[in-house]
Order: structure tokens, then sequence, then C-alpha cells
């Protein structure tokens, strides 16, 4: 079994990578924005709980985040594999992931990271704004916020899965197939 944390700041590509990813290694791709999305788009209480947290750009509390995940993996009992992609995002959660998997005889094979600047990402978000209606990615001042956030609360995570000798990254600048290759070079060592 396979399970990939995908890592990195807003825009760095996560989804887009995981879309190739989860078709090659025939993994389930569970995107926690694309799930809150999914609620809020269907009116849900967790939808209507997390619109005012991700309207400003902040991560949704982490008991909520954490339970939702769960219930996901639950869902997909007889996936072969996972592609994590916005989760985790604190050191709550990486802690949560690790005991709820290791309950059911599964764990993190590697977190791979994104890289790219923060002026490139802004660029890419404000660009994918025009297009996805997020009204996230339309705002410079919410995306230099979601940014902040992961500095303070998600960069830690790299010390977290590095201490478990999990933590790759590679550059995240490049054409979509180039970042593909990277990232199967990595997950080809498993
Ligand atoms: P994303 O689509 O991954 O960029 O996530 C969009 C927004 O959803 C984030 O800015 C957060 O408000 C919320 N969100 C997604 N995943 C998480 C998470 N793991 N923890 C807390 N908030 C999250």
């Amino acid at each position: 079994m396979i399970n990939i944390v995908l890592f990195g700041k807003p825009g760095a590509g996560k989804g887009t990578q995981a879309e190739f990813l989860k078709n090659q290694y025939k993994l389930v791709h569970i995107s926690t924005g694309d799930i809150f999305r999914f609620n809020i788009k269907n009116a849900t209480d967790l939808g209507k709980l997390a619109q005012s947290y991700m309207d400003q750009g902040d991560l949704v509390p982490d008991s909520v985040t954490i339970k939702m995940l769960e219930a996901e993996v639950e869902k997909n009992s007889a996936a072969k594999g996972f592609i994590f992609d916005g989760f985790p995002r604190t050191t709550t959660q990486a802690d949560a992931l690790d005991s709820f998997l290791s309950k059911k005889g599964m764990q993190i094979t590697a977190t791979i990271a994104l890289e790219a600047s923060d002026d490139q990402l802004v660029e890419r978000l404000l660009k994918r704004g025009e297009t996805s209606g997020r009204t996230d990615d339309q705002d410079e001042a919410k995306i230099r916020n979601r940014f902040e956030e992961y500095n303070q609360k998600t960069a830690p995570l790299q010390e977290f899965y590095s201490n478990q000798e999990k933590f790759y990254s590679v550059n995240g600048i490049g054409s979509i197939e180039e970042i593909t290759t990277r990232l199967k070079n990595i997950i080809d060592r498993f």
C-alpha cells in the first residue's frame, strides 16, 4: 500500500499532480479543500461552518477537519492507497493521521513537497481565480493570509516528517509532465 502526502503552499500544484498520480498508481485522492467546497456548494452544516474560515483564508479547526478526513478514508476501505492533498496542515492533524492510520495497520509512505516562491504562487493563484470562481484565489490579501497560515501552522510538518525520514521535496516549477516525473521518481522507490 502506498500512502502519499502532497505538501506545499496553496497554488503549488498539489491538486493537479494528484490527478495524474491517482491514475498512475490507482490511489484514492482525498483533497480536504475539495470536500469543504463540495459541502459549501451543497449548503451542509459542515459547509456552513467551513465557509467563514475559508473565505478569510484561515484554516478550518482541526477537530472538524480530522473527523471529516477520517470519514473519507473509512468510505474507501478497499483502496490500494491514498493521496492526501491539503491534509495534514497542522501538527495536530499529522499526529491524528498517524494514529488513525496505525490503528488500521497503515502508515504514510512519503510526504512530498512541491516547492515554488510566493511570488510565483500568487501569480498562479490569481490566474486560477479568474476561471475557478474561488473567491479565496481572487484577492491577494487572502492569498497572502493563506501563506501566513502555511508558514505558521503547516511548515513545521517538514520537521515532523523529516524526523520520520519520510520528507522529500521537488521543484514545483516546470511543465506539469516534468513535475509528475519528479514525483514518480520518488514514489517508484517504494
Ligand atoms: P485548498 O483547496 O487545499 O487550498 O484549501 C482551501 C481552504 O480549505 C483552506 O484555505 C482552508 O480554509 C480549508 N482547508 C483545506 N484543508 C484544510 C486542512 N487540512 N485544515 C484546515 N483547513 C483546511
